[in-house]
């Protein structure tokens, strides 16, 4: 089996789940860019809790971990099975990192499941979600994530789900399908430093944009994961999608 390869998906809306448009078409075609993984480790930026674990139960349940949107998305259902022995495995690979077996406390949340939904509607490819741990500094995710590269040539997708720009309070639903000035310039920052050396990563802390861009870690430290694993394979990702909604979310997405 060829190496798969490893991706970090601009999730935005819950309610991608649901529709059509040029960001979860650009998700469809890229799965159908190559062979059906045997099984996937996402990493989303809905599991942010102050321990690195993984989901370890056989099926795990949907969790749909928001407020405010139609019936419609809290009975959409992603019936997916878990995978104990990558669980298991993802643990033995990243050594010394400890990683702790989750069998009761989350499953597969809309990070995920919304991109899924789209890459893969049947379902038919087991899912083990890795927890982002928030007592960790941004090079300790760079390290975690070269770290799981095994796992890429053993046919397991390794799909990270944030947003390279995240800022909820400063939404404007009237900008539709366009960013404001500062997250573009966020976005562009970004891509530049992961076309040039995805190990840098952090020179973007400096960037004057970047606490109103990354107001909370959770939905940017995703991408430590995709730069980690672009590092290790001394190369750059490319963008499969590209641009800003609603004023203050990218949807750029990227691929190694
Ligand atoms: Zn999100």
């Amino acid at each position: 089996m060829s190496s798969m390869p490893a991706a970090f998906i601009g999730h935005g809306s819950p309610m991608n789940t649901l529709e059509n448009n040029r960001f979860t078409d650009a998700w469809s075609a890229f799965a159908a860019s190559f062979e059906k993984p045997r099984a996937i480790l996402a990493i989303s930026a809905h599991w942010y809790i102050n321990a690195t674990a993984v989901t370890s139960m056989a099926n795990p349940r949907v969790i749909h971990d928001f407020y405010g949107f139609p019936q419609e998305l809290f009975d959409f259902d992603y019936p997916v099975a878990g995978d104990v022995a990558l669980a298991k495995h993802v643990g033995e690979i990243v050594e010394p990192v400890w990683v702790g077996l989750d069998d009761d406390s989350w499953g597969i949340d809309h990070g995920t499941w919304s991109v899924l939904a789209h890459m893969y509607p049947h379902a038919d490819v087991p899912v083990v979600q890795l927890a982002i741990d928030a007592s960790k500094p941004l090079s300790y995710h760079l390290d975690l994530g070269a770290r799981l590269a095994p796992l890429r040539d053993e046919g397991v997708l390794i799909l990270a789900s944030g947003n390279v720009v995240h800022n909820l309070r400063a939404i404007d639903w009237r900008r539709g399908d366009e960013g404001f000035d500062w997250a573009q310039r966020f976005d562009a920052d970004a891509r530049a430093v992961l076309r040039r050396d995805p190990s840098q990563l952090a020179e973007l802390a400096e960037s004057t944009d970047f606490s109103l861009a990354v107001p909370t870690p959770d939905h940017f430290l995703p991408l430590a994961y995709l730069a980690g694993l672009a590092a290790s394979a001394a190369t750059v990702p490319s963008t499969f999608a590209e641009g800003c909604v609603l004023g203050s979310l990218s949807m750029t997405s990227y691929a190694i």
